[in-house]
């Protein structure tokens, strides 16, 4: 059988062959926001989503232990059946409690959880509008759960008017946006889209995954940060970024989280996390109950990168979160830089389409709290050079 990889695997090679390749370095150590790759030695890692550092904070790494000893590498099965320990137990009532909702439900990842929600929730005679930059698991889910599904220009409130004034013929409806957008690193409206939501009897699901622990005035997200909290009906989540951990989390009404425990496949069907990470996970939400002083550190550092690029006047979209875009334009741009700061001793990720636009090639600077004004400047200063090398 002949399989067609539309030129991917080609194009993969090509660059594997010239060294230029800039996905998946092997990573051998890591000391804080310092890697050490295989083929590049010592870089800062500027590609992290660690924003507040807590994978590499000792606290955690103790209780992380701690659970190993207690409870073994593993659960003994899925978590409804034999994988729920007492921290897997206090983390959902933990993440409950920090999201003001009434209950909390763990999945295995981010991704688990939107594909869990939206095909447990919805069905074909509903409708799920998503803002068209969401992250892909979201669309996925949409797709999933055979529902309608519509798709709002990003941020368009007239756009996403239009189409709930168009949905009313269906059951039900379900607004779906990330807080803050991944790939352009902005906040979404969620005050304004909570409002449309009451007006034509929607639901409203934000995806936290970049803003939870870094936005709002208690860390809570951009639901928090936009006032609009007690408004979101689904606040979905994960501790892959912020919580320097892993796995994904669903907070809402108790009624919504039961259904999801019992009628989720993403949940009852895979495997949860081990008591390791869900330890992990635990011990950095407590860090982030008490963090202002890191949320304040890593959005001063996202201040400092921000404010000196565009001064310079390098585009970085509507960011305002610590997952800055640069957009350079072409693909081969954005390989070529990314390529070229590594050589210089900095990880930075390159994105391309399909994750973002044709023409939108970037590379994503990932600004943490453990980050120093030394790093930020050898950051900036590599990146002014770079302009003359490419043009962007
Ligand atoms: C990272 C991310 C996810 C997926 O989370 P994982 O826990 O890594 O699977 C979902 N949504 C958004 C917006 C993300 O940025």
């Amino acid at each position: 059988m002949k399989l067609d990889f539309h030129g991917l695997v080609d194009e993969v090679n090509q660059l594997k062959n010239a060294k230029r390749y800039p996905f998946l370095p092997i990573v051998e150590a890591v000391d804080h926001h310092r890697a050490r790759l295989a083929d590049a030695g010592e870089v800062r890692m500027f590609a992290s989503c660690d924003y507040l550092g807590l994978s590499q904070d000792e606290g955690i790494k103790a209780r992380s232990i701690d659970a190993i000893a207690k409870y073994g590498t593993n659960t003994f099965g899925a978590q409804i059946y034999s994988g729920h320990t007492r921290i897997h137990h206090s983390l959902e009532a933990g993440l409950a409690a920090f999201m003001e909702k009434e209950a909390a439900l763990l999945f295995p990842s981010g991704m688990h959880a939107n594909i869990g929600v939206i095909t447990a929730l919805m069905g074909p005679k509903d409708v799920v509008i998503n803002d068209r930059l969401n992250h892909t698991s979201l669309f996925m889910g949409t797709q999933q759960s055979g529902a309608k599904q519509r798709n709002f220009r990003h941020a368009d409130m007239n756009h996403l008017e239009d189409i709930l004034a168009e949905s009313q013929g269906c059951e039900r409806r379900l607004i779906a946006t990330d807080g803050v957008f991944s790939a352009d690193g902005d906040i979404a409206p969620i005050k304004e889209i909570c409002r449309l939501a009451k007006k034509y009897d929607a639901m409203v699901m934000v995806d936290e995954a970049h803003a939870v622990g870094i936005f709002g005035k208690q860390g809570r997200g951009a639901a928090e940060y936009e006032g609009a909290l007690a408004d979101v009906d689904i606040v979905m989540g994960t501790m892959s970024k912020a919580f320097g951990s892993v796995g994904g989390f669903v907070a809402a009404s108790d009624d919504i989280v039961t259904y999801l425990r019992h009628a989720a496949p993403a949940y009852t069907s895979s495997r949860g996390s081990p008591p390791a990470v869900a330890a992990a996970s635990l011990a950095a939400l407590e860090k982030i109950r008490a963090g202002d002083a890191l949320r304040a550190a890593v959005l001063a550092n996202t201040g400092f990168v921000l404010t000196t690029l565009r001064n310079a006047g390098i585009n970085c979209l509507n960011g305002v979160a610590p997952t800055i875009p640069v957009v350079v334009g072409t693909k081969e741009k954005a390989i070529g830089l990314s390529r070229w700061l590594l050589d210089r001793g900095i990880l930075v990720s390159a994105m391309v389409p399909p994750t973002v636009p044709p023409g939108g090639s970037r590379i994503r600077l990932g600004i943490t709290a453990l980050h120093s004004q030394e790093d930020l400047d050898v950051l900036v200063e590599l990146l002014l050079e770079a302009r003359g090398v490419f043009d962007f």
